[in-house]
């Protein structure tokens, strides 16, 4: 895999710019969701905390008023709380309520759809019911006043989004759900910079295996047929490639990049419809004294916060009254500041390019403004003590970034832009064209582009074609009962459980025969995240439906340690061994079946390690065959060895069916810890894991009645009853548990 940017380095709008010694964060500064970036480390088997340190923020923002007053955010609802009591005198103040409501518009806008792919109607339909019950009609802006009754404190309260370029007063009150993101994991600042959160990602990427061009702009998307068949460069070099993926602005994507006589939807016409972002004019400087009493992130309001938004996205025209965004990192990281001094920069929204505004000339003009603007109110003294200092404007957007019109965040999050509304990650008009980043869905902001790199790795097709014909047939023909029994879930899930059976069959295959060699090479290329053919399907599994990443790692380490032997020496090794292989299957089904709520995960697991115990118990005499012997040492007197178990010592025959009855005992006891994670799974999934454990109850009452009888036989079920414990369970049965 390549990544051509047409920037010197790696970042685009969250690059750095280095100046006198300085690193300056170019862009982003408030970073939300930082389990995000955990995640990311985590599809790759590493821990985030090795690469980059996330400092807390406090206070969040420190809003200054026209009135000289202000007012510290963050810390906890109380906090808020008496910081707005010393503010406003209204009874009628109700934060609380705002973060209630804030919440379940989270639930379902982040939690349920910010990495949830739109490219079909139908999914947009399904969503417009709740949409609506959360009156997504109404704007940030007007929603916030149903709560807060101070002027102030609505404009703090409501600036969310001009975070991702939208005006309060216009965009829909889907977007505080971003009030409840920062008040669920806080603001943070990566240590050293946001930069260094880039280098850190940087890092990573390139250890496994991407590959980074700088210097590179893309000119032409190559299509021959509908499809996508690579890129031209300016230099004129032509790449090839099977699909491409593009993170820049999709709106100059479609204008500029794919002639128009290849586009269907995204005609110019309908580009040149749409509503942009607004613009932004960002001035970078440092000063040769420290400002120590400036928070971390500093909003700045004007006079008059509605015509300044009108002036921005309506008129069109630079406003006399400016409202800003100050950034001073030093305050959290004393690192990114001169020793002596401080670094700031200042950034006042603006319109974009469509306003026809000649940077060129109005460019130092504004910057004059906002120095005035912050000398005569927060920063006394600054243009004395001026040291490093240069600014961007919405033409070093467009030039730098090629967005369109220079805007800062591509189209404005407006309701009639979102979701399916919005640039699709996969192409409409082009096949094998997937975009991600801030134009398309979920939309701008640093977890919105992640999140949207989410939803497209869920629609690129895996690197590696899957015959699924054939790992359907492999199911079938391993596993007749479940394979049928798979045809009650709706089909994608039912594909999917095929594909996570085969990738687990295989392993234990490889386990099972000592095919030593495979399985090594199998850990290792899941562990350095190097293509493999079989674990390639399971990370087709993690993108499509979220599988994670542990569960495969662990079984992938139990497996391997069994390959030279087994001999367990207690009950809790025996409990891991069972986690590992089988535990591990059920935490891996879950998302595939419905199951949402995390707590349910441990069910699963404990379900895992039951039917392990009751195939232990089955396979005892098979297994010594191969040199393992699963039951534990300690449940005999004297060591057991693989002659007793195979047959030839008669004389612990009792005491081995005495251990088998302890392991079913044992099996009893964690299919019983399971049955209370039953609720968490949708009925459909409930109907056949409940016949699957009913199963594995038959096989253990069966060995558990007369052990004897299994010494020499595997214990089964007939079709006969496997068809009556299935009616057993639709009739409301509880499934039996070996005893
Ligand atoms: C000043 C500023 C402050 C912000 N503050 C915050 C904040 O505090 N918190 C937050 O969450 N978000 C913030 N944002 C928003 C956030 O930074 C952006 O939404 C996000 O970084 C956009 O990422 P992206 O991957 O979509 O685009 P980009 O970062 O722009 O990446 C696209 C890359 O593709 C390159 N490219 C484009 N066309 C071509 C071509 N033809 N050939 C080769 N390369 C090309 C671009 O040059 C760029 O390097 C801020 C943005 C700005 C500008």
């Amino acid at each position: 895999m390549q990544v051509l940017d047409n920037n010197p380095m790696a970042g685009g709008r969250a690059q750095v710019y280095k100046s006198g010694g300085i690193n300056f964060d170019a862009g982003p500064t408030v970073i939300t969701a930082p389990f995000l970036f955990d995640e990311l480390f985590n599809l790759f088997g590493r821990d985030r905390s090795d690469y980059i340190e996330f400092l807390p923020v406090e206070p969040w923002y420190r809003f200054h008023f026209k009135d000289k007053t202000y007012m510290d955010y963050g810390g906890k609802v109380e906090d808020t709380e008496s910081e707005i009591e010393r503010l406003s005198k209204n009874p009628e103040e109700n934060y609380r309520g705002l973060v209630e409501y804030s919440k379940k518009i989270f639930e379902v806008g982040f939690e349920g759809l910010s990495d949830k792919p739109f490219n079909k109607f139908s999914t947009m339909l399904r969503q417009v019911p709740v949409l609506l019950s959360l009156k997504s009609y109404l704007s940030v802006y007007d929603f916030v006043s149903q709560y807060i009754k101070d002027e102030r404190l609505r404009r703090a309260f409501s600036i969310h989004p001009l975070l991702v370029g939208g005006n309060p007063f216009q965009t829909t009150s889907i977007y505080c759900l971003i009030h409840y993101l920062e008040r669920k994991w806080g603001v943070w600042f990566p240590k050293g910079g946001t930069g260094a959160l880039v280098q850190a990602i940087e890092k990573l990427s390139k250890e496994v295996g991407i590959k980074f061009n700088y210097n590179r702009t893309v000119k032409q998307i190559l299509v021959q047929d509908g499809e996508a068949k690579g890129v031209t460069l300016a230099s004129g070099e032509k790449m090839e490639s099977d699909i491409v993926v593009c993170d820049a602005d999709p709106p100059m994507v479609y204008e500029k990049l794919i002639p128009s006589e290849k586009r269907r939807k995204w005609t110019d016409k309908k580009l040149k419809s749409l509503s942009y972002s607004m613009g932004l004019f960002v001035w970078y400087f440092s000063t040769k004294k420290k400002f120590p009493s400036i928070k971390h992130h500093t909003i700045l309001f004007g006079e008059e916060y509605k015509k300044l938004l009108e002036d921005i996205f309506d008129r069109q025209i630079l406003s006399d009254d400016l409202s800003l965004y100050l950034h001073r990192p030093s305050a959290t990281d004393e690192s990114m500041a001169p020793p002596d001094g401080d670094a700031f920069y200042v950034l006042a929204p603006v319109p974009n390019k469509q306003s026809g505004i000649n940077w060129e000339d109005e460019g130092e003009k504004l910057k004059q403004r906002v120095m005035y603007q912050l000398e005569t109110t927060i920063m006394p003294g600054l243009s004395d003590s001026l040291d490093e200092s240069f600014f961007v404007t919405p033409d070093t957007f467009e030039r730098k970034f090629h967005t369109s019109w220079g805007s800062g965040f591509s189209i404005a999050p407006l309701f009639q832009q979102s979701a399916w509304f919005r640039f699709h990650n996969k192409s409409e008009d082009v096949k094998n064209l997937f975009f991600c980043g801030a134009g398309t869905h979920p939309g701008a902001g640093v977890p919105g582009v992640v999140s949207s790199a989410k939803v497209m790795e869920k629609l690129v097709p895996p690197a590696r074609e899957f015959n699924l014909a054939e790992i359907h047939k492999s199911f079938k023909a391993h596993s007749k009962t479940f394979s049928l029994a798979s045809l009650l879930f709706p089909r994608e899930s039912a594909t999917a459980i095929s594909q996570l059976y085969y990738v687990c069959r295989q392993l234990d295959d490889w386990a099972d025969n000592g095919f030593e060699e495979d399985l090594i090479s199998a850990r290792d290329s899941w562990l350095n995240h190097k293509p493999h053919p079989v674990l390639d399907l399971y990370r087709d599994l993690q993108a499509k439906w979220g599988l994670a990443e542990d569960p495969m790692t662990d079984m992938l380490s139990t497996m391997v340690s069994e390959l030279n032997g087994v001999c367990l020496k207690s009950e809790s090794e025996l409990i891991d061994y069972c986690r590992g292989v089988a535990g591990t299957v059920g935490i891996m089904t879950c998302p595939i079946i419905g199951v949402k709520d995390k707590s349910a995960l441990t069910h699963a697991e404990n379900l895992g390690i039951a039917m392990q115990l009751t195939n232990i118990c089955r396979d005892v005499h098979e297994d010594a065959k191969r040199g393992r012997i699963y039951i534990p040492q300690n449940f005999f007197k004297t060591p057991i060895s693989v002659d007793d178990l195979v047959g030839s010592n008669l004389d612990r025959v009792e005491e081995i069916d005495g251990a088998k009855l302890r392991l079913l005992g044992l099996a009893a006891s964690y299919y019983e810890r399971a049955q209370e994670g039953m609720k968490f799974i949708p009925l459909r999934a409930r109907i056949i894991i409940k016949w699957a454990a009913s199963m594995y109850g038959e096989i253990g009452s069966k060995i558990g009645k007369n052990p004897i009888n299994y010494r020499t036989s595997r214990a089964i079920v007939p079709t006969w009853k496997k068809l009556s414990l299935f009616f057993g369970v639709l009739s409301g049965k509880t499934y039996s548990t070996p005893k």
